[in-house]
């Protein structure tokens, strides 16, 4: 499974403090996916960051 952070982000952080290996923080303030498939043992994470961000930003992609 891949995901994929839309220009909805705000910058709160919370998908990379959930799910670090899939989600990092740019320079610019917003999260970012990374490009490649999730590792299967993190997908249960990386659906929750997803969950629970606060503006839907998060899709897989
Ligand atoms: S949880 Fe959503 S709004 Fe917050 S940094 Fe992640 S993608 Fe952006």
């Amino acid at each position: 499974m891949k995901f994929f952070v839309n220009s909805n982000c705000i910058g709160c952080g919370m998908c990379e403090g959930i799910c670090p290996a899939v989600f990092h923080m740019t320079d610019e303030g917003v999260a970012k996916a990374i490009d490649t498939e999730a590792d299967p043992t993190m997908e249960g994470l990386a659906q929750e960051a997803m969950a629970g961000c606060p503006v839907g930003a998060i899709e897989e992609a």
